[in-house]
């Protein structure tokens, strides 16, 4: 996959891009991360981006010219005119690990980030195909956003992780939380972990863990628990749980 990236400040990506898995994963080839400053893309001495809103009021808006040049060329680059081109707004619909499996299926992606008070509406109305919020708050500028959505892509695409098992059980994945994770010591300051982790009985750890992520899915995120589908024997650990823990 590759993934262009419009930004004002490239720098921040420095840390992202060069550890862990996306480190890795660029090292191996399995994923093109570029990123674009937009300053690039203006043609004024003093690379302006961004311009006072017009009607007034505080704050100010990120110019479109530069962005629609910088999509274009990346397009001619890349000889195609259909790609993905998402917007990181607040505005946006709200990104999830569904989406994240949406994206991970396409084998290019234009991330625009926006600064400041935002980006000149026709770029969202003209130029994108999409627009993502990663959650109903405020962040400074788009590249958090975009940094968590390229995280969570890139771990998706095949060969990324060491253990595709992992990725099955994992919070979100198939709908639920994860189960407690422990490691050594068995004992810590007199905190002990679970004895059945200890056990080596394969079965009883697997029903453990099952119990405990509709538990914890139950207790946190009744939200999630409800759109959940549940095998019957799923609604029989739960209630199960929730007699041990009342
Ligand atoms: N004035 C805009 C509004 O009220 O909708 C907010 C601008 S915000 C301070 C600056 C930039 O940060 C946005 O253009 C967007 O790229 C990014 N941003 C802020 N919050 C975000 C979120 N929850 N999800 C995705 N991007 C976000």
């Amino acid at each position: 996959m590759r993934i262009d990236i419009l930004t004002l400040f490239p720098q921040m990506f420095d840390g992202l891009l060069n550890c862990s898995i996306i480190g890795r994963a660029r090292e191996r080839g399995l994923v093109d991360i570029r990123l674009h400053d937009i300053r690039g893309y203006t043609h004024d001495k003093h690379h302006v981006v961004d311009d006072y809103p017009y009607g007034g009021g505080a704050g100010m808006v990120l110019k479109p010219e530069p962005i629609f040049e910088a999509v274009e060329s990346i397009k001619s680059e890349l000889g195609l005119s259909a790609v993905p081109i998402i917007l990181l707004t607040p505005q946006g619909r709200l990104f999830t690990q569904g989406t994240a499996r949406e994206l991970a299926g396409y084998q290019h992606l234009i991330l625009i980030c926006g600064h400041y008070e935002g980006v000149d509406e026709r770029v969202a109305d003209h130029l994108v195909s999409d627009e993502i919020s990663i959650g109903d708050y405020l962040l400074s500028g788009g590249e958090v956003a975009a940094m968590a959505v390229m995280d969570c892509v890139v771990r998706l695409l095949p060969g990324v992780l060491g253990s595709e098992v992992s990725l099955v059980e994992e919070s979100h994945i198939g709908g639920l939380l994860e189960y407690p994770q422990y490691t050594r010591p068995p004992v810590y300051r007199g905190l002990a972990a679970p004895s059945v982790l200890l056990s080596g009985d394969h079965g009883e750890i697997a029903r453990w863990r099952r119990k405990q992520s509709l538990l914890r899915t139950a207790k946190r995120r009744p939200d999630l628990i409800e759109k959940a589908v549940l095998a019957p024997e799923d609604k029989i650990l739960l209630s199960e749980a929730f007699e041990i823990k009342s």
